[in-house]
């Protein structure tokens, strides 16, 4: 389906990303693979989904929180395979606070990777795509682009900025055969998520089963988690010619949390 294409997945050694780079090489897209860790401690990974799907995979390190290297590894991809038709803006991490207790440097943090990263990346890869008059751009924004939660003020500023520049770079390169879009999960059990019960219960003083119960599942009418897999085979049909004419768009996947 996507034989021909290079794909680029921000954050991809775990979680969704890794779900997204998953999904896309199934499809036949050549793949890097970015993360914080080095190349070596990324092997095994790389190899196995060169191996399994039988296309080109490689790796890049790079420091999310950079701009510069946010650039270079746009650079690094289209040296490496030659072009970058497909990115997908997906390193994030979350940090859960009251405003007023919040740290200044996760405030900084989250902004640089959750939001700035997404117009470093986008920006980078803009001109290849336009010359060759067709691209991708998938945000991996949240539920938390349309809608807010306490303790999360980081997180929900930027996952709002990743929507607007979603919109804003949608318009600007509609007539170069580019698409730009926004997935919108709602809650999916990866390490992020993971990671944030401790906190959540801590800030809100009740037990890491009920946050799970009471807290994250109580938004989503279905009660069920959103899973990686589907958030790849949204990505991968958003990269088809059948996704053509979706752009500028926020795209829930959320169990119905934002109908409400
Ligand atoms: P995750 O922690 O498994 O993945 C995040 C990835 O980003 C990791 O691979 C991590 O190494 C990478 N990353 C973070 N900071 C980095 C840095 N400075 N440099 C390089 N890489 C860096 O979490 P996930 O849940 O898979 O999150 C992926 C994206 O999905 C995030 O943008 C997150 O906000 C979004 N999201 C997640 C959920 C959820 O419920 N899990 C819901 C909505 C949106």
């Amino acid at each position: 389906m996507l034989q021909g294409k290079v794909a680029l997945v921000t954050g991809s050694t775990s979680g969704i990303g890794l779900g997204c780079a998953e999904a896309l090489a199934a499809a036949g897209a050549r793949v890097m693979l970015h993360g914080s860790r080095d190349a070596a401690s990324a092997e095994a990974l790389r190899s196995d989904l060169a191996a399994r799907h039988g296309v080109d995979v490689r790796y890049q390190q790079a420091d999310a929180a950079i701009g510069d290297e946010v650039r270079g590894l746009v650079t690094a991809t289209e040296t490496a395979f030659g072009q970058l038709d497909i990115l997908v803006n997906n390193a994030g991490i979350q940090h859960v606070a009251p405003i007023e207790a919040f740290p200044l440097e996760k405030w900084d943090q989250i902004i640089a990777i959750n939001l700035s990263a997404v117009f470093h990346g986008s920006r980078a890869a803009i001109p290849g795509m336009k010359a060759r008059a067709w691209g991708r751009i998938i945000n991996i924004a949240s539920a938390h682009s349309l809608v807010a939660s306490p303790f999360k003020s980081a997180y929900v500023s930027a996952k709002h900025g990743v929507l607007g520049f979603t919109k804003t770079a949608a318009l600007e390169v509609a007539q170069h055969g580019i698409t730009v879009n926004a997935i919108c999960p709602g809650y999916v059990l990866t390490p992020l998520v993971e990671k944030q019960i401790p906190d959540t219960a801590k800030a809100r003083g009740i037990t890491e089963e009920q946050v799970k119960r009471d807290v994250l599942l109580a938004a989503q009418p279905t009660k069920e988690f959103a899973t990686v897999e589907q958030i790849g085979d949204l990505t991968v049909f958003l990269s088809t010619s059948s996704g053509a004419a979706i752009t500028g768009t926020a795209l829930p996947m959320d169990g119905g949390w934002t109908a409400q």
